[in-house]
């Protein structure tokens, strides 16, 4: 058997095979392939992470060997020597796993220095602060990361001596104190294990390489996996890269930064970035200094910034994506060190995607694909209402956009304290670090005073999509006081804060937001979108504002009106009162005539805004009390008004009596007893106490289960008779008038053919009434909600009664499971969840184990006696994207969902349709 190859130069290694070598190891790979200066290295994979963890943390047999033979050639291709105390070389040792996990896991940079080669490196550059620079931060980095000591340990001498010598940057230390803080760095690192810092370069890069193996399970990188759901299939063990070092930090004709081939915030097809002068990359990562912005280089370094222009283009040109790099320029050499796909927000996404298309570099498949359907819910963010005249107390950068307000809380961990709690918190940090990715989880915005645009917060609450205003400096934090100073201003831990991650403004208290817009780029992505679907996306709605809100949107029509929703409205609710307290059916037939008008009036608003696109209108299903106020309320009620019943009897003698009392100033005495009568007080008692007998004679053990939906229609048909005809009148007005309409009348809570066939029957009797009063066909369809189990197991003959079903599968998951709908989620389920008896919450995914099995053999047995019916869904699963790919695949005509999840569903149908594609199966398949 050949032996498993544990390691690749980067001049061999397969640039797109990531789940081996890591996004980073396989571009490093790639761009040294393509010819980008990438400083020489080599990747050790992901097979040899996964070996080492397996074997209890032991590396797998081989593997030093290997690295030792790579490091070799690494000295032959450099012409340096690892731990050559006159021309040393120097390695950083990176994470990289098949997904990007941005700070997740550890890098250590520097690595080879010893007190030897110190000398060695001192002696070549001439540079002592130089090397003494780059030496405490290897000492720094390896204890950290491969000794697991305590930042303090190392953070606490430093700004001890920073302050001592009154140094605001790093940069204004000297060799000397640099000399100093790293022997304290190597004290610290012997007083902790107990041992010197090793000094042999092999051993030092033996550690790091498990170190890095060894944060795959860190816990950082374990909850980042876990929260996006990075399963083993995705990316499985960290791939380790060893690279040799090249400096930003060797003087004013040196720099480093990080850059973005287009704007990460907005998608401008600008080179977006920052950069140090003097400085090491992790200056840059990790806000320690704040940099500046990419295109003063144009001024500072312009022949360098051309070539930075022209690494740009290359990138983008062969990745075909927006590319995130890092680059050094070591004494004017400019070095890639390493890219990936950028993180950006949604709307920098499909700008970026569409832009792309539109120039030729991809095609719309492609610009489709890249983009999570889900992530588009960022893009009807809330911003700034823009008449509000609060005054910003700071400003800092726009790290990422969109306004929230929220509780100010100073670390991560009361974040999530409080955020699980229910409240909005801001997160205020000095700076971020990825240990803090708890609190991003738990929070609303992120609000930092030190750092840039690309600085540890303003990457993760991007990609995110959560609002950010990073490097305010105006600022200060005290995490342990849990407060926070602007000027004169201090914000104490719980005040309400306002960040507009837009235009990097913070303001003190609530400023009131507005919904987002629809921009025009993603309207031309959803427009690429429907034409690659099948399943058509209709919305939820049920007013004509919701279906204008929907439509904007792009739905395809109404998939549900929920009819009841329209009788709460405060100018027919009284209507609906008497409707339900009457006891004859002369009486209930008097509401119902009186709300006949205004029902034929709120479909023929929807018909008309929705002209032409089919509307679904289904017949009332909660159970009737639902409108009437709850018990306890009502006796409540009658009590107040017995009490005022007898106040304003006794207010009426106390009238009369004042008369005898005076009769001479009759005229001047108040008229007390005008304000409430005694009459309409017993009227207003009398027609409680007739609510309140009603209620109780309604009263159900289960309602849910009881005498609502297609029940209530057959036992009441008086109800459903006034909202067919009310459907049937709108719609031949609206023809009458030139709006083209298609209604459809859904029948809830069906369980047998029987119902279906009776609603039928009253169907056909209103429409031959009404045809006859018009003198002209109606076109509409009759359709049943399938919601109920026994409706599946009897879609055959369901489907000899309807033109089209509509899975109610908020219904169809509360019957299939036999959990309560109304208590499920906030009782068992999520604790179901957390200990994985239910991978999901079943009313958020659909079950397709369960209620999916039963959907596909209701269509199968549909479609076998009605092959072209249509059929949908209205349930929420309808929005949810992973549950529209299964509605595709069993053959669904349509889903329907609430009028802000359209964009999202409009885009996971696309997803599903173009997943089918061979190209894309076959791409799965590998
Ligand atoms: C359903 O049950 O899925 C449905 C859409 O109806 P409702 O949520 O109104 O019960
Ligand atoms: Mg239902």
């Amino acid at each position: 058997m050949d032996k498993i190859k544990f390691v690749y130069a980067f001049t061999e290694g397969d640039g797109k095979n990531k789940k081996l070598l890591g996004g980073k190891g396989a571009n490093l790979c790639e761009m040294t392939q393509i010819g980008l200066n990438v400083p020489p290295g080599f990747t050790i994979t992901t097979e040899a992470c996964l070996g080492y963890l397996d074997a209890g943390h032991r590396p797998p047999a081989g593997l030093m060997q290997e690295v030792h033979q790579h490091m070799a050639q690494l000295e032959k291709v450099t012409g340096k020597g690892f731990g050559d105390v006159n021309n040393p070389l120097l390695v950083s040792v990176r994470s990289g796993s098949a997904i990007s996990m941005p700070g997740m896991m550890d890098t250590i940079l520097n690595l080879g220095l010893n007190s030897e080669t110190l000398q060695g490196i001192i002696d070549q550059t001439g540079d002592e602060r130089f090397a003494y620079d780059a030496y405490r931060r290897f000492v720094q980095l390896f204890g950290k990361v491969a000794l697991g000591m305590p930042d303090e340990l190392f953070d606490d001498p430093f700004d001890a001596i920073k302050k001592r010598e009154g140094a605001k940057e790093d940069i204004a230390l000297t060799a000397e104190n640099l000399r100093e803080i790293t022997g304290l760095f190597l004290d610290a690192v012997h007083g902790h294990t107990g041992k010197p810092f090793p000094h042999d370069p092999i051993e030092q890069l033996e550690i790091a390489i498990q170190a890095v193996f060894n944060s795959w399970m860190g816990k950082r990188a374990v909850d980042y996996r876990r929260e996006f759901n990075i399963t083993p299939k995705m990316a499985n063990g960290t791939a380790v890269n060893v690279c040799t070092m090249v400096f930003g930090n060797r003087g004013f004709d040196s720099a480093t930064g990080v850059g973005f081939t287009r704007n990460p915030a907005t998608g401008e097809n600008i080179m977006f970035g920052e950069y140090l002068v003097n400085a090491q990359g992790e200056d840059v990562v990790a806000g320690i200094r704040t940099p500046k912005p990419i295109a003063r280089m144009g001024e500072e370094m312009p022949s360098l910034y051309q070539q930075l222009g022209e690494l740009r283009d290359k990138l983008e040109s062969h990745y075909r994506e927006v590319q995130d790099f890092e680059f050094t320029i070591e004494r004017g050499q400019l070095y890639c060190l390493q890219t990936r796909n950028g993180k950006m927000n949604a709307h920098a996404m499909v700008r970026t995607s569409v832009e792309m298309t539109e120039s030729g570099l991809i095609d719309k498949e492609e610009a489709l694909l890249r983009i999570d359907p889900e992530v588009l819910q960022q893009m009807l963010f809330p911003q700034l209402d823009p008449n509000h005249q609060a005054t910003p107390l700071a400003q800092g950068l726009s790290a990422s956009p969109g306004a929230v307000c929220g509780r100010a809380v100073f670390d991560a961990d009361r974040a999530e304290q409080m955020g699980k709690s229910g409240e909005l918190v801001i997160l205020v940090r000095e700076e971020t670090k990825p240990e803090d990715i708890h609190g991003f989880f738990a929070s609303q915005g992120i609000l930092t005073s030190r750092g840039g645009k690309t600085s540890h917060a303003a990457v993760v609450a991007r990609g995110m999509g959560k609002p950010c205003v990073s490097g305010a400096e105006g600022i200060h934090v005290d995490t342990h006081a849990r407060k926070a100073t602007i000027g004169e201003t201090v914000i104490k831990e719980g005040e309400l804060l306002t960040i507009d991650g837009t235009s990097g403004n913070i303001y003190l208290g609530v400023v009131p937001t507005v919904e987002a817009e629809f921009p025009s780029d993603l309207k031309t992505l959803l427009s690429w979108a429907d034409k690659m679907s099948r399943l058509k996306v209709m919305a939820n709605a049920d007013s004509p504002q919701d279906a204008i809100r929907a439509l904007s949107y792009g739905a395809q029509g109404i998939g549900l009106c929920r009819t009841e929703r329209m009788f709460n409205a405060s100018d027919r609710l009284p209507i609906v009162l008497a409707m339900i307290v009457a006891d004859t059916l002369e009486q209930r037939q008097d509401a119902l005539d009186k709300l006949l008008p205004i029902q034929r009036k709120d479909f023929y608003d929807l018909f008309e805004v929705m002209s032409p696109h089919p509307v679904t209108i289904r017949l009332l299903d909660p159970p009737i009390h639902e409108f009437l106020p709850s018990e306890p309320q009502l006796i409540s009620e009658i009590e107040h008004l017995r009490q005022l019943s007898s106040t304003t009897r006794g207010v009426d003698i106390l009238a009369d009596t004042i008369k005898l009392l005076s009769p001479s100033d009759v005229e001047g005495i108040p008229k007390i007893n005008s304000l409430v009568d005694a009459r309409t007080v017993d009227a207003a008692i009398e027609k409680k106490e007739a609510i309140l007998k009603k209620l109780r004679s309604l009263h159900e053990v289960n309602p849910m289960l009881g005498h609502r939906g297609v029940r209530l229609g057959i036992t009441f048909p008086e109800i459903y008779t006034m909202q067919i005809r009310a459907i049937l009148e709108a719609s031949a007005e609206c023809t009458k008038n030139g709006i083209e309409n298609h209604p459809e009348i859904m029948v809830p809570q069906v369980c047998t053919a029987e119902e279906l066939k009776s609603v039928s029957k009253l169907v056909r009797s209103i429409q031959q009434q009404v045809e006859a009063d018009i003198g002209r066909k109606l076109i509409f369809k009759f359709g049943s909600m399938l919601e109920v189990v026994r409706a599946c197991m009897r879609a055959d003959k369901l489907a000899e009664e309807a033109d089209f079903f509509s899975f109610g599968t908020n219904d169809l998951t509360q019957a299939t499971f036999s959990f309560s709908r109304e208590d499920a989620e906030n009782k068992f389920l999520p604790m179901y969840n957390e200990v994985k008896i239910l991978r999901d919450n079943p009313f958020e995914v659909l079950d397709t184990n369960g209620v999916g099995k039963l959907m596909e053999l209701a269509i199968k047995w549909g479609r076998e006696v009605n092959p072209d019916m249509k059929i949908g869904i209205c349930g929420e699963h309808g929005g949810h994207p992973a549950s529209i790919s299964f509605c595709h695949h069993i053959g669904l005509s349509y889903v329907s969902c609430s009028a802000p999840r359209v964009p999202i569903a409009r885009l996971a149908a696309a997803h599903a349709a173009l997943k089918e594609s061979p190209a894309e199966l076959e791409k799965s398949a590998k």
